[in-house]
């Protein structure tokens, strides 16, 4: 299902944008001397888009620092003046929302534990009805694209058009070296749906650790996500939260420095050409592929009409157990990836057999 909804693009509301879209700044407001220091530390940076900074903390467990609430927003009012910058906090509520909206605030992100809950996403869109706020949609924790693009959709239909989403990875149910499994398929399906949405990455929340956030800005960048939301302190060490995770804006500017920005197209019509070659031979071979799974399938129903004759099972475990071991053999000869080949056999063949059992049921 793909849903044209008329969202605006980044330029929209930052119409002299010209590279990916930059947000960055502490994961906590802290103090009034950190948050000045650290965006104009950030605002030298030309790169910079966004200042951001959470004053209502969303934490795991209670007790650890919750944010300074309120006054940070007076701090984020003194970054609009003194940098101008855009400034953006998350909003929990209604009531968060509704005094982020009287300070003023440019963006309102909906952290990932918000966006998993459709009455709060529904409570903050009730209060931004009607303004033309930036909103910006977190992942829910959980790989739900559907989840994800409801609270897209809630946000729309209270008439915003200025929404982006921002692909923060998902609670891992393993260990795993992330801070947050980044499992991009969730971000490819939403796109399908949503073609026309902005979507941005956030490693910081995916990394948990600062020395993976260039592996994973550098795919976002691959994978065509349109920014980045990194977060930067003044100094890490003695962030209140997410002290791991956090850049120095001197830091943050070198990992910018080192990324490759790629671009969905490009005006080369030499490169055009080239891919048009290239694409017509994969909707060739593509063609080929179907034409000989049609062949065999007209080989396997002939096996399942001799083994009905024959009174022979649909199912022979020997069989195939030995023809995956033949096929992922052959595959790893020809360099294929070993978990595709099984998935794929393991698709054909399951294909297969529910064939036989239907011409043996008939
Ligand atoms: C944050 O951005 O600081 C934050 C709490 O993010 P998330 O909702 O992605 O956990
Ligand atoms: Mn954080």
């Amino acid at each position: 299902m793909t849903l044209k909804i008329d969202i605006n693009p980044i330029k929209a509301w930052l119409p002299n944008i010209s590279n990916p879209l930059l947000i960055s700044g502490p994961c906590s407001l802290e103090t009034e001397e950190q948050v000045l220091e650290t965006a104009k530390l950030l605002a030298n940076d030309k790169r910079v888009h966004v200042y951001r900074g959470g004053v209502w903390k969303p934490r795991t467990r209670p007790g650890s620092f919750e944010g300074v609430g309120s006054i940070g927003l007076k701090w984020l009012q003194m970054v609009k003046q003194e940098t101008g910058l855009l400034v953006g906090t998350e909003v929990a509520n209604a009531q968060h929302t509704e005094e982020a909206l009287k300070a003023d605030i440019d963006v309102f992100w909906i952290g990932a534990r918000s966006t998993a809950s459709p009455f709060v996403v529904q409570e903050i869109a009730d209060v931004l009805k009607g303004t033309d706020s930036i909103v910006m949609i977190k992942n829910p924790v959980n790989p739900d694209a559907q989840l994800w693009m409801g609270a897209v959709e809630r946000v729309h239909r209270a008439g915003i058009k200025n929404i982006v989403g921002i692909h923060r990875g998902f609670t891992p149910f393993r260990e795993t070296k992330y801070r947050n499994y980044p499992n991009w398929k969730t971000f490819i399906e939403l796109k399908r749906m949503l073609p026309n949405l902005p979507v941005i990455c956030d490693p910081s929340h995916i990394a948990g650790k600062r020395e993976y956030l260039s592996e994973i800005a550098q795919k976002a960048f691959d994978m065509g996500m349109d920014g980045l939301m990194l977060e930067s302190h003044r100094d890490p060490s003695v962030a209140l939260s997410d002290a791991a995770q956090q850049l120095t804006p001197a830091n943050l500017g070198k990992l910018l420095d080192k990324l490759v920005i790629r671009y969905e197209n490009t005006d080369n019509p030499d490169f055009e050409n080239q891919l048009d070659i290239l694409r017509n031979r994969i909707d060739s071979i593509d063609t080929e592929l179907l034409e000989m799974l049609s062949s065999r399938v007209g080989i396997v129903k002939q096996i399942g009409q001799y083994k009905k004759d024959n009174n022979v099972t649909a199912l022979q475990i020997n069989r195939w157990t030995e023809l995956m071991e033949n096929r992922v053999n052959t595959g790893r000869e020809m360099d294929l990836n070993e978990t595709f080949v099984k998935i794929l056999f393991q698709l054909i063949h399951e294909d297969s057999v529910r064939m036989q059992t239907e011409i043996m049921d008939d």
